[in-house]
């Protein structure tokens, strides 16, 4: 099959040429081939595609609630009839295998949609303070959206969704590595009826495309997904505009097994946990702290899980894991289980190279390692691929101790018997969510992080947050 010729940009409306030609392969992972030709774009296409935001927002911003939950309802229903298309080309061009990408990669796209039409439903623009004052919620003006390449959908529908239920008009950068969905994300919207120049998208570098779009003063706020130092780039470049910044970053989540659990069920879960979508989550529970009583159990059961990780082709079907996203993925998290070894951890499975019989794409093999310290490399620096480092601990004071001794602060989890102990660790934790005994967050909760793990929330009302601005309206009393 020949790459698909994907060279244009989406701006006002319209498919349009680059400013100046430059072509990127977009590779599938798991060939190593290229699927598609696309542009990246330049500073010039930036400008344009901003100038396009900003002639739509005076119309845009003004539509009432009512449309906009229109608009919104009309997506969802047009995002259906392309489910499929979807959960196949996240599949191409990222590397998740067949079934991930339809049950989590293209569904989550519903889900975050449907908790933002529940949001805007009971969102209340105006309202009176306690005071008397009036207070309006208001479109923060042209937004600036840059998204990773892990979980595709999931990024864009959290920062396209909550612009639009808010008013806003905005310019989509997504993953060079990921264009894909973006540009057929654009045509689904264009498809339901969103008007020309509300949503616009450029493809290219973090550092030119997305710097220009972040240093616009004509762009109000920037909502960021993706590494620390992306995001550090883009607070930086955005404060000589006084920008409002949103950030969703990495994590070195933890996940605390208290004996008092079933520690078998807890561990296996945990360890899947890490091993879905390759590692390649930022919520990931990758430091798996164990109560010592039970700790040589817990590694045992974690090395079995990774054994038993089938590792395969992902347009095929069944349960397996597929490639890392990139070659540069790929040698990263090579460096990074090195580093595990030099430093003294435990490989009790998996390890550095490619797994038997997967010479072609960029494959790794899932690993695990015990008698980790939490200051070895591996414990604190974020690795992106699936590797589970294993942390014993002797009380719950050390536990808690060890799970917030981290840069991140994005996710933690937590398995015991204990309803008190949940209550007590919970309150402890320095994480934006905490997950006891493998519950998951709900549709509408707020997704993001403590600390180094960003700035905001996404998903639902608080999702909505960042997108408005708030005026508030007094007069004399008559
Ligand atoms: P990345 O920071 O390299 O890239 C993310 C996006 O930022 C891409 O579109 C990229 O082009 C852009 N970018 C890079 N440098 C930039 C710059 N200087 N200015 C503006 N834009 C820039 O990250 P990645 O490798 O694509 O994604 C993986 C990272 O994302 C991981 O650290 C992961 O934890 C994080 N992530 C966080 C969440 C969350 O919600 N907290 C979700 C998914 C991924």
């Amino acid at each position: 099959m020949s790459a698909m010729d994907k060279r244009k940009f989406f701006i006002g409306g319209k498919w349009l040429k680059p400013a100046c030609a430059q072509d990127f392969e977009v590779i599938n992972p798991a060939t190593e081939q290229s699927i598609a030709t696309i542009s990246m774009g330049s500073e010039d296409d930036a400008n344009a595609a901003v100038a396009a935001a900003k002639a739509a927002l005076p119309a845009f911003s003004t539509t009432s609630k009512a449309e906009r939950l229109e608009l919104l309802e009309a997506i969802l229903a047009v995002y259906k009839t392309r489910y499929n298309e979807m959960a196949d080309i996240i599949s191409a061009e990222m590397g998740a295998p067949k079934v991930l990408s339809e049950k989590a990669q293209a569904a989550v796209g519903i889900g975050h949609l449907k908790g933002f039409i529940e949001a805007l439903k009971e969102f209340e623009f105006t309202s009176v303070l306690p005071n008397g004052d009036i207070l309006a919620r208001e479109p923060v003006g042209v937004c600036g959206l840059i998204t990773p390449w892990n979980w595709p959908v999931n990024q864009m529908v959290l920062k396209i969704a909550p612009a639009l239920a808010t008013g806003c008009t905005m310019v989509l950068k997504p993953s060079e590595l990921t264009p894909l969905s973006a540009m057929l994300y654009a045509e689904i919207l264009h498809e339901a009826g969103v008007p020309d120049g509300v949503f616009n998208l450029i493809n290219g570098e973090g550092p030119v495309v997305g710097a220009a779009l972040s240093r616009h003063r004509d762009v109000r706020m920037m909502s960021f997904t993706g590494s620390t130092r992306g995001g550090v780039a883009v607070t930086k470049d955005a404060a000589e505009t006084v920008k409002r910044v949103s950030l969703e970053l990495g994590g070195k989540s933890p996940n605390i097994i208290f004996a008092d659990c079933d520690v078998e069920k807890a561990v296996k879960r945990g360890t899947r946990h890490v091993f879905n979508n390759t590692g390649q989550s930022c919520n990931a529970p990758t430091r798996m702290l164990v109560e010592r009583s039970v700790y040589d159990q817990a590694l045992e059961v974690a090395a079995k899980v990774a054994e038993q990780t089938e590792v395969g082709n992902p347009a095929e079907e069944g349960r397996h894991i597929g490639p890392l996203v990139s070659a540069l993925q790929y040698e990263r998290v090579q460096t990074l289980i090195q580093k595990g070894i030099d430093e003294g951890a435990n490989l009790l499975a998996g390890g550095v190279g490619k797994p038997e019989g997967r010479n072609v794409g960029y494959f790794c093999k899932p690993t695990v390692f015990g008698d980790v310290s939490n200051d070895m490399t591996i414990a604190q620096e974020e690795i992106f691929g699936p590797v589970l480092s294993i942390i014993p601990f002797d009380s719950e004071e050390e536990a808690i101790e060890i799970a917030n001794d981290t840069p991140y602060g994005l996710a933690a989890y937590m398995d015991t018997g204990s309803e008190e102990r949940a209550e007590r660790v919970a309150a402890k934790l320095q994480a934006g969510m905490v997950r006891i005994n493998g519950s998951d967050l709900s549709r509408g909760s707020p997704f993001g992080g403590y600390k180094m793990s960003g700035i905001g929330r996404e998903g639902g009302h608080f999702g909505m947050d960042d997108f408005l601005e708030t005026k508030v309206i007094t007069r004399p009393a008559s």
